[in-house]
């Protein structure tokens, strides 16, 4: 495995097929998920590492964000990842950028609502790895799934010749999603943030007892976070996974989506529910067996 700092060195490191996982870093089990993924599906395997300052708004967590160069590496060697391409700001940004990228409409709703800019930022930098990096395929998590919907979008409108794979929400052995944020959470609120999931998976099973009324599927996630001390939650939200637009009814894959803040951390998580022949099968996610060791739970930062 290589580190490289520049789009030029990334590309003259990779040959044949090429996959790609974009990252901010801090590297958990989910990430290692969409490694493991796409290993098999390449000949060269790249993950990039940058933590994308136009992403986060002006009151974010931009300056905390955890960062862990060194460990992060040798976790990508555990999964044979080739090359990691971690650009500096120069790089990535030789100039404040006069051009961006915004999807209309799916950008919007949800986390874009709540955080202005969010996905202009996002949409901004993958169409970058992707113009830069030129991968024949590249792995997203679903546990941003407004996020995977704008990129599907964005690789369509702009016609990039990149494939992409949605992969399963990687989760603790109780149901917490896993992600670099959950490293700001004290004890208490590593176990009040179990209430997202909990009501995510009530609400699943609500759905596969037959209800499909949105409104008495959201109230379910609703209720759990709602009930929980240290649990403020933001919204519950049923939505087509296609456009983001919010659903009555449950009658397309959709996802239920749930944003809460847990103390002064703001989680996220989601459900997704596809079609079988059967109806509707909601995707649970993967959990872990043990505590994940990298980080989650660590007693904050
Ligand atoms: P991030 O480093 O947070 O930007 O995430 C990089 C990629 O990992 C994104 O495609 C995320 O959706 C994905 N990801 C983050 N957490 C998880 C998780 N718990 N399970 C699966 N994928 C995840």
């Amino acid at each position: 495995m290589i580190v490289v700092p520049t789009f030029a060195a990334a590309r003259e490191s990779s040959a044949g097929r090429v996959g790609l996982v974009p990252t901010m870093g801090f590297l958990h089990e989910g990430h290692l998920s969409l490694l493991e993924t796409l290993r098999p599906q390449c000949d060269t395997l790249l993950m990039s590492l940058f933590v994308n300052p136009l992403q986060f708004g002006p009151t974010e967590d931009l300056a905390r964000y955890p960062r862990d160069l060194e460990r992060d590496a040798a976790l990508t060697e555990s999964v044979g990842v080739d090359v990691v391409f971690a650009p500096d700001l120069d790089e990535m940004y030789p100039e404040p950028p006069a051009t961006s990228v915004s999807v209309a409409d799916l950008a919007f709703r949800l986390d874009g609502e709540r955080r202005p800019g969010h996905f202009k930022g996002v949409a901004t930098v993958v169409a970058k790895l992707l113009a830069g990096l030129q991968p024949d395929i590249a792995a997203f998590g679903r546990k941003d799934a407004q996020q995977l919907a704008i990129i599907r979008r964005l690789i369509a409108d702009l016609s990039f010749p990149t494939a992409v794979v949605g992969c399963p929400i990687v989760r603790e052995a109780d149901g917490l999603a896993l992600s670099s944020r959950n490293a700001y959470l004290n004890e208490a609120e590593r176990e009040a943030a179990v209430a997202l999931s909990r009501g995510l998976m009530a609400a699943a099973d609500a759905v596969a007892g037959g209800e499909r009324d949105s409104r008495a599927i959201e109230a379910f996630a609703l209720g759990a976070m709602a009930s929980t001390v240290g649990v403020e939650p933001e919204y519950a939200e049923l939505a087509s996974q296609h456009e983001v637009s919010r659903l009555t009814e449950l009658d397309r894959p959709a996802f239920l989506a749930v944003a809460a803040k847990v103390g002064p951390t703001r989680l996220i998580d989601n459900v997704h529910f596809d079609r079988d022949e059967a109806g509707f099968v909601a995707d649970r996610g993967i959990r872990l067996t043990a505590p994940s060791v990298l980080y989650a739970g660590s007693g904050g930062i």
